[in-house]
């Protein structure tokens, strides 16, 4: 079978006829396929090999005998298999994104309580260094998949606290607007310089790598973002201007929110005479 990319453009007297260009795409899908697989076998593979060293140095950090001047070069290794283990384990989750087209799961996701634990989460990353606030639609919930919903929104919240300063407010807000259910993360923390913002869902793209990594980013959490929200026909759009802060908000349609039924929960399920 072959792959072709279709355009489909109106030309002519009055753009009543249309042009259509095929693209022969087949070698691009296959490439990419390969690609896909390669970084999913050798995350796999790594997976195993670095487990075993980040064993056996928790174990050496946590024995008696070893030598006071070994501990600072051991927590360093340590922090550094801690490190390589969160991309490869990021990297994995993006390859699961990129194998299936469509969620396997579609249920009813109760946003309002992924929303909570996930603030719960950050309340212990940012150990009050941040204030953080929440607007939530507690009756709104969305048709998905739990965990990859659960994931996409933990970064962008995540990514408030690690990459601004102490003291900067965040505002998390799920809503219904007039054609979308909205999901958003508002900072005002130092902002992102706007040439950096289109390229910020690329694989591994950091705005100040060594900041960053100090932050223990892996600089794939927005491309984690991005696979989440078009297999669950969202948009992700983003602000940001230097010295105001950062705006970061995923859009879904509408046919995919759903509003919770009070009744089951005030009353159990009902009965019929
Ligand atoms: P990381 O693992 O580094 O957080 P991401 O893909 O999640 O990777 O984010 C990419 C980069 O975008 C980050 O390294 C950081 O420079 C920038 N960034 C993301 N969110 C914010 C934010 N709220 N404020 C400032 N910079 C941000």
């Amino acid at each position: 079978a072959i792959m072709l990319s279709l355009r489909i453009t109106p030309f002519g007297e009055r753009k009543k006829q249309r042009l259509v260009v095929g693209r022969d795409i087949t070698k691009i899908y296959h490439l990419n396929m390969i690609r896909r697989d390669f970084v999913a076998n050798a995350s796999h593979e790594l997976r195993t090999p670095l487990t075993v060293i980040a064993g056996f140095l928790e174990t050496l950090l946590d024995a008696t005998g070893t030598p006071d001047h070994h501990r600072r070069p051991l927590t360093l290794m340590r922090n550094q298999t801690d490190r390589m283990c969160s991309i490869i384990e990021d990297l994995l989750t993006l390859s699961r994104l990129e194998m299936r087209e469509r969620p396997e799961e579609q249920e009813s996701v109760d946003i309002p309580d992924e929303i909570h634990l996930i603030l719960q989460e950050a309340q212990t990353l940012s150990n009050g260094r941040h204030s953080v606030e929440s607007q939530v639609d507690e009756d709104l919930l969305l048709l998905g998949s739990a965990p990859e919903l659960r994931s996409a929104f933990s970064n962008l919240v995540f990514n408030a606290v690690k990459h601004t300063p102490d003291g900067t407010h965040i505002r998390v807000v799920w809503r219904r607007s007039a054609d979308e259910a909205e999901f958003s993360v508002i900072d005002d923390g130092p902002g992102i310089p706007p040439e950096h913002l289109p390229r910020l869902t690329e694989r591994f793209y950091r705005v100040d790598r060594a900041r960053s990594r100090e932050s223990g980013g892996t600089g794939l959490g927005l491309a984690i973002v991005k696979h989440v929200l078009n297999r669950h026909d969202g948009r992700l759009r983003m602000a940001s201007e230097l010295g105001r802060g950062s705006r970061f908000v995923c859009g879904f349609p509408a046919k995919r929110a759903l509003i919770r039924d009070e009744r089951d929960e005030i009353l159990g399920d009902e009965i019929q005479t």
